[in-house]
């Protein structure tokens, strides 16, 4: 879809010449999960009053999309358990066909029954739905919840509200490396495509993510042993890097933060649920958007805080996985910064 209002601001260009056309919104840090690897069982939310009013998050992301982002995904924490959210992506939506291009967002499903039929209307087309495990005792063991059930219920939602479904699946070493194949011929079964994710060292746990790390060049070749993958110029905007499955007959999407560094091409910023830009997943350049969207002329201090943002967005990240016992790479949890 080509977009129908000329850009009336400068594009957002960043020191390297990438063009930055992929927002990724955080609208809450609060989830009704609480996955082992990306938060602790008592997780500390934040205040409300820290968080972005909907009003303010709208007013950020048609800021965004003045200067040339096409793409916004919604994520969180869990983005359908902050109240009223439908009403964003019902405002975001009558901005599709008319500078925005997509409207989508990441979810772990536990509420798609209720809110699918209202993302479609809204003019969502595609979900990513995060799921690890088919096997109940691994799902409430992994997420602290009983769930899989009512996720399982969300993802055939989606299905009948007509959005397409993709899984993201974190490979995890003991814990869900046994069942990846199986997963990925449930999924394709079902019609889904599945990405793999390398699980990344961003927060304070309860575990040690060292005990879970799971390199996927090594899943990888197993997957190759056993199957025929091709590689597939299929993209989606993001890091993503497809293969097709001849005896599947569908899409695997690897993550590699850790083995394969994606950042050459990154072509995205995220923004937290209390307004922070954060340039890179893995750096801390930062910028304040609140202070901006909450300032006398927030149409200029908006206008400047993009700029400055470009200009500190660095080449790429530099996280690892450290040892056992070393601190994460980052202070920041995944659903703080928006996953
Ligand atoms: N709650 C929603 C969900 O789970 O899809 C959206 C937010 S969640 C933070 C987004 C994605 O980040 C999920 O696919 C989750 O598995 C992934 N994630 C969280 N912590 C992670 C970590 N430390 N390393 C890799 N992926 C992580
Ligand atoms: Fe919640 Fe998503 Fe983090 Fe799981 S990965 S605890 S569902 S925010």
């Amino acid at each position: 879809m080509h977009r129908m209002d000329p850009v009336s601001q400068p594009a957002l260009i960043d020191g390297f010449g990438r063009r930055i056309s992929y927002l990724r919104l955080s609208l809450t840090d609060r989830c009704d999960l609480r996955c082992s690897y990306c938060m602790p069982e008592r997780m500390q939310f934040l205040p409300r009053a820290e968080v972005l009013s909907l009003e303010e998050a709208h007013r950020l992301a048609l800021a965004f999309i003045d200067r040339g982002v096409t793409k916004i995904r919604l994520t969180g924490g869990e983005p359908l358990v902050r109240r009223d959210m439908i009403e964003l992506v019902r405002a975001l939506g009558r901005r599709l066909g008319s500078g925005l291009e997509e409207l989508t967002l990441t979810t772990n499903g536990t509420q798609l029954r209720q809110f699918a039929p209202d993302l479609a209307e809204a003019g969502v087309e595609r979900v990513n739905v995060s799921l690890d495990t088919l096997d109940r005792a691994t799902f409430e063991r992994l997420t602290r919840r009983d769930r899989l059930e009512t996720v399982l219920d969300g993802i055939a939602a989606a299905r009948e509200a007509g959005l397409k479904v993709k899984l993201n699946t974190v490979a995890l070493k003991g814990v869900n490396e046994h069942e990846i194949p199986a997963m990925i011929e449930w999924a394709h079964g079902e019609g889904h495509d599945v990405t793999l994710i390398e699980v990344m060292p961003l927060g304070e746990v309860d575990g040690e993510r060292i005990d879970h790390y799971l390199p996927l060049d090594a899943v990888r070749s197993e997957l190759e042993n056993r199957w025929t993958l091709t590689p597939s110029g299929h993209r989606t905007g993001g890091p993503s890097r497809y293969v097709n499955i001849a005896e599947t007959g569908g899409r695997l999407g690897f993550i590699t933060p850790l083995t394969g560094n994606f950042c050459e091409g990154c072509n995205r910023v995220r923004v937290t649920a209390t307004g922070q830009l954060y340039a890179c997943l893995g750096g801390r350049e930062q910028v304040d958007l609140r202070a901006a969207v909450r300032s006398d002329d927030p149409d200029r201090a908006l206008a400047e805080a993009l700029d400055t943002a470009m200009a500190i967005k660095p080449e790429r990240h530099h996280f690892a996985i450290r040892e056992a016992g070393e601190a994460p790479a980052l202070d920041r949890h995944m659903s703080v910064t928006g996953g």
